[in-house]
């Protein structure tokens, strides 16, 4: 059996019932359970330091959406939406927004317990070397270098942020804005047609079929995912 060994996660949930239940039984499986109702305090919580967060889409102050990228900001650290909202637009937005993992209500409290312990296993931190589909594409952070099929790719420190963070997080679709954000560290409107540029730059230089890309997808009306399958270690 996994031990959780009293990691912190943070609920951000008005629902005091909800609250109350999910942090019942995440402490029965040992974990430290700080509660937030709003969206305000559970910001100020932060920099408590939590190994992951659950929040809820629907807060009394602020939108969880915004709380999602408020969090993303400045802190790499696994989130799980709590949201009423299933259709399959909203699904995607949750993960767009930097979501790591959704849950609609109502829920079993048993299976977001073991969402929970999956993404805290997935969630070792990037590594240094990337390498996907058999060694075809490979990402040095340490050197700031890409290989292609064992040739050094030259991409701009841009582009090389850009295809990182989408690497890191394979399947997970990011909007421009988001991407945006990626690179300049901050949102911009208005710029998300740089990251189409950026984006076909890269796709020239790491792609074989530019028409039919193996890495970088684009969701339309969305944004971007990377889609190369990771080589185990
Ligand atoms: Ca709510």
């Amino acid at each position: 059996m996994i031990t959780m060994n009293g990691k912190k996660i943070l609920v951000v949930e008005d629902e005091k019932k909800i609250a109350e239940i999910v942090k019942a039984y995440l402490e029965k499986e040992d974990f430290r359970v700080t509660h937030a109702e709003t969206g305000e305090k559970a910001l100020s919580l932060l920099k408590e330091g939590f190994a992951l967060i659950i929040l809820d889409l629907m807060l009394p102050d602020m939108a969880g959406e915004d709380i999602c990228q408020a969090i993303r900001k400045d802190f790499d650290v696994p989130i799980i939406m709590l949201t009423a909202k299933s259709d399959e637009d909203d699904r995607i937005k949750g993960l767009g927004i930097g979501a790591d993992d959704y849950v609609v209500k109502p829920f079993s409290p048993r299976e977001l317990v073991a969402r929970v312990k999956a993404l805290l296993r997935r969630a070792k931190g990037p590594k240094d070397v990337l390498s996907f589909n058999g060694g075809d594409l490979v990402l040095d952070s340490t050197r700031f270098e890409a290989r292609k099929k064992d040739a050094p790719v030259v991409l701009t420190p841009t582009e090389f942020k850009l295809l990182q963070c989408l690497a890191e997080h394979p399947g997970q679709v990011f909007t421009r804005l988001q991407l945006v954000n990626v690179i300049l560290g901050y949102d911009f409107e208005g710029y998300d047609r740089t990251i189409d540029a950026h984006v076909k730059n890269i796709r020239h230089k790491i792609e074989d079929n530019q028409r039919n890309p193996a890495y970088l997808k684009t969701v339309y009306g969305v944004g971007y995912k990377f889609t190369g399958l990771p080589d185990e270690d």
